[in-house]
């Protein structure tokens, strides 16, 4: 019998959290013949809920649950996990700019990175759903350096990702099978570059290059790219409440690859601690087109693309904010009592 993985969501009583569980119980993140043990976190105060979203997984009587705790404490969650979805955090809300979170967000992963080094197997693969997402992936790989690698955590940026994909397939009258390797460059955050310079979109049977299959270059460079940078924005205006079916079918897609390895000639968009890849600077959590070997679940950044100035100007405007973010999380974790 194959042995469970051990699979950690924190931030479990919330509305992320409710979308993501049933997907890693239900077989659809690590396939329907590996059981999971999940390990559902939240703070004490959000004990009842836990355990109302524990209550509606047994009741669904999935066969690759091998079961389901709900825990309040880092040490009981982070033991002996396999996978980890960092989801909980304090959410963006209305008017709320990004920099208002990180202090508050930096001491949480400050803490979940320690976590993860005193108890956590040295396997375990993160994802960082919480925002912002690259910084407090950033914080908590620092705080887990020496026992876990820095290249087992990631951030969330295959949201951004889907939402390219789904605009390109929606302006070119496709589907999303037909529409292949987009790219989210840099920061979970309104600098983020998507880019569709080296995508693809299979029109009436035949492959064509994105700008071709679109013809309205402007229109690349201008409306598309705001929609995908702004969609998180526009969702909290009509919905009065993040993103959240959307984000954890994406934190789902994420891990599946993870696990499973990309398509071939595939890549997706991660948020990874770059090696100096595109003049990126090093140890930076930074959105990278990635495949993944699906054997030894080992991501590589793709190699060789050609930036124009276009690009490269968005690239260094999202490099900039990622390295401030970085900065002030630094600061903020040097400050007393964080
Ligand atoms: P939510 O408020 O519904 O849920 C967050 C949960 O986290 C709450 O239950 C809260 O109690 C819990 N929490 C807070 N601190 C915690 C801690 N220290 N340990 C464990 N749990 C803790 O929020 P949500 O809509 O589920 O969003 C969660 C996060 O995901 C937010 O930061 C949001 O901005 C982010 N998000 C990221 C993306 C992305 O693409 N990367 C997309 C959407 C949302």
């Amino acid at each position: 019998m194959t042995a469970p993985l051990r699979v950690l969501v924190t931030g479990a009583a919330g509305q992320i959290g409710y979308s993501i569980v049933i997907r890693i119980a239900d077989g659809t993140v690590f396939g329907k013949e590996q059981p999971v043990q999940l390990v559902l976190l939240d703070v004490p105060q959000c004990a009842n809920v836990l355990e109302g979203v524990v209550f509606e997984l047994q009741d669904c009587a999935l066969p690759t649950l091998h079961s389901v705790e709900a825990v309040t404490e880092e040490k009981a969650a982070f033991t002996g996990i396999d996978y980890a979805f960092l989801v909980g955090a304090m959410p963006r809300r209305e008017g709320m700019e990004r920099k208002d979170l990180l202090a508050a967000n930096v001491k949480i992963f400050k803490s979940q990175g320690k976590a993860l080094a005193e108890y956590a197997k040295p396997t375990t693969k993160i994802i960082v759903v919480g925002n912002p997402a690259n910084t407090n992936a950033f914080i908590a790989a620092k705080y887990a350096a020496g026992k876990i690698p820095a290249k087992n955590f990631s951030a969330m940026t295959r949201l951004d990702h889907n939402r390219a994909l789904a605009q390109l397939a929606l302006k070119t009258g496709t589907t999303i099978g037909d529409v292949k390797n987009v790219i989210i460059w840099g920061n979970h955050s309104g600098t983020q570059f998507p880019d569709v310079t080296h995508a693809t979109v299979n029109k009436n049977g035949t492959e064509t290059d994105a700008y071709s299959a679109v013809g309205d270059n402007a229109f690349l460079q201008g409306p598309f790219i705001a929609t995908v940078q702004k969609r998180g924005g526009v969702i909290i205006e009509k919905r009065k409440l993040s993103s959240a079916m959307s984000a954890a079918k994406a934190a789902c897609d994420h891990i599946h690859d993870w696990h499973f390895g990309t398509k071939a000639g595939q890549y997706v968009s991660m948020a990874v601690p770059s090696d100096g890849s595109y003049g990126i600077p090093q140890g930076l959590i930074f959105s990278f087109p990635v495949t993944i070997d699906g054997a030894t679940r080992e991501w590589k950044i793709v190699q060789g693309l050609n930036f124009d100035d276009f690009a490269k100007g968005k690239i260094a405007a999202t490099t900039k904010e990622l390295e401030e973010e970085r900065d002030d999380a630094l600061k903020a974790c040097d400050d007393a009592n964080i």
